[in-house]
């Protein structure tokens, strides 16, 4: 663990798995609740002596850059672990784990440059009073991190909230647990004052339940599953803390009529496949018009015969393994739910077998057919390379039965027809809809949820007010008491006593 600037170990140890090849990446130490109160009195010692929120933007930005060239220096080396910690392919571990998350960087390095710290705000009709609103860091907030990309969660959950002086406390995922650790001592190199950034590491309902409880933590920025993502916001209720929620989704992924075919079948498989599904923004529910419903999924299944399933550190590889065993009983047990339901196999259904696949966790990307929005499989998070492929006559029907789901995260709607998928993209109720693409989360637009997909957003160019508190300053210059406000309602005028 990182506690205040030191490296911290405990006799409590346990090993972080490699999901291809079930061997040991590293062993790491297990946090306990009095770890998280370090943690917290570390960010809160730091939050008050001032040094941190007292730096200069410009000064803060600069250092934000050196660390993020810092770990662009890194990029094999970190672009191989995120391969062995998550089992993400290469080349997309490369881009996704490496290339992005550094883009990170630097754009909450611009934004610590572009923020309106104080705004002047004149109050109308006094001439000698004015005011201003300060937008002021919390203190000590905490991030809690699921397991699917280690480096972008160990940004989001750090770096905005840093950028405006606050301390953070990060729960990363016990089983993703190296780059947040190795980014928090980076940050010490490049000059962070100690305490400012501490990473924890252990069980959540341990650990990540002691910084949900903390009297002294002033929000919680948590992504992750939608059941733990309740619990946390009712917990918080306590202390009234902020929450951010990021938590599950089910995207709806229109196809219209008039789509190009090649690029939206691919762009489908992207949208479903990529890092074996274990994305919460993934399109996993397909809404084909039936003029084009055999046509279509002809062209995706002869598409994913040709996809690599296996060693993701072989660049050939299309689609790695899933986290853990646990995760591979869980997405088998939903293709049978699938199954049993009613829906054709398509595609897939099981895992593969034999020579290359005798260690770790796999599934095979599964296409289901004959789904209706209604099935076990198209209501909830698989969380895996699963598809549910539904019918539909009419472009109302499809946006019907896309906003027909409990989550609100992403959706996306391919046509040739600008206008038209416009239209359909002021109707779906997600806080990301793409248009021709998909997982386009990008720098300058903010990300997160609508309905049950949780609230709050990250990235875009208002990410760090999540992260303040505005306060109202007013300077009443007014030297004659009689026209003060309180002149003109106290009892006795001046002068008269
Ligand atoms: P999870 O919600 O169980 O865990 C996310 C984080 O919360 C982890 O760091 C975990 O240790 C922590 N946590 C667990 N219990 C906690 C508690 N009581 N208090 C505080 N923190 C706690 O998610 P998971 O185990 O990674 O995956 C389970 C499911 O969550 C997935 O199958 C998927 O549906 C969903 N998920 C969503 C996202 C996303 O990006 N929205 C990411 C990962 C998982
Ligand atoms: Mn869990």
């Amino acid at each position: 663990m990182f506690i205040g600037g030191e490296w911290v170990d405990t006799d409590d140890h346990y090993d972080v798995i490699n999901p291809a090849t079930e061997e040991v990446n590293v062993t790491c130490a297990k946090a306990t609740p009095a770890h998280v109160d370090a943690a917290v009195a570390a960010g809160k010692a730091a939050f008050e002596s001032g040094e941190w929120r007292n730096t200069p933007p410009a000064e803060r930005a600069a250092l934000f850059d050196r660390v993020g060239q810092r770990v662009m220096a890194r990029a094999e080396e970190f672009t191989v672990e995120g391969t062995k910690g998550t089992g993400m392919p290469l080349r997309l571990s490369g881009a996704l784990g490496v290339g992005f998350p550094v883009g990170h960087v630097f754009h909450y390095a611009e934004l610590i440059r572009k923020h309106e710290w104080v705004r002047p705000a004149p109050i109308g009709g006094a001439a000698l009073q004015t005011g201003y609103i300060a937008k002021e860091p919390l203190g000590v907030t905490a991030g809690i991190c699921p397991w699917n990309f280690p480096a972008n969660f160990a940004m989001w959950k750090t770096l905005p909230s840093m950028a405006v002086g606050n301390s953070v406390v990060i729960k990363v995922d016990e089983k993703t647990p190296t780059f947040a650790l190795e980014l928090a001592a980076i940050f010490k190199e490049e000059g962070l004052p100690d305490g400012v950034l501490n990473v924890i590491v252990g069980d959540g309902p341990v650990v990540g339940e002691a910084l949900v409880q903390h009297p002294d933590v002033a929000l919680i920025s948590f992504t992750g599953s939608t059941a733990v993502g309740r619990h946390v916001m009712e917990a918080s209720a306590k202390h009234l803390k902020r929450v951010l929620l990021e938590l599950g989704g089910k995207g709806p992924n229109i196809v219209l009529e008039d789509a190009d075919l090649d690029i939206a079948v691919d762009g489908s498989i992207w949208a479903f496949c990529m890092h074996a599904g274990q994305a919460c923004e993934s399109g996993t529910r397909l809404l084909l018009p039936a003029s084009i419903h055999d046509e279509f999924v002809e062209r995706l299944v002869a598409r994913m015969k040709t996809l690599k399933v296996g060693n993701p550190l072989d660049p050939a590889t299309d689609i790695g393994p899933v986290m853990s065993a646990q995760q591979r009983e869980r997405i088998l047990g939903y293709i049978e739910s699938g199954k049993a339901q009613g829906a054709t196999v398509a595609l897939g259904g099981d895992s593969p077998q034999g020579p290359g696949y005798e260690k770790g966790f796999w599934v095979n990307p599964t296409v289901f057919t004959n789904a209706s929005n209604d099935m076990k499989i198209s209501c909830e998070e698989i969380f895996g390379p699963v598809v549910s492929v539904i019918k539909y006559d009419t472009v109302d029907e499809a946006i019907q039965i896309a906003n027909d789901t409990e989550y609100g995260l992403s959706a996306g709607i391919w046509t040739t027809d600008a206008t038209k998928g416009l239209e359909i993209a002021q109707q779906l109720k997600a806080g990301s809809v793409w248009i021709n693409d998909w997982h386009n989360i990008n720098n300058d637009l903010p990300f997160g949820g609508y309905k049950q997909s949780g609230f709050g957003r990250e990235l875009g160019p208002d990410a760090l007010d999540e992260f303040t508190q505005d306060k109202a300053i007013t300077i009443d210059l007014t030297n004659d008491l009689n026209k003060k406000f309180y002149g003109l309602v106290l009892s006795t005028p001046l002068g008269q006593e």
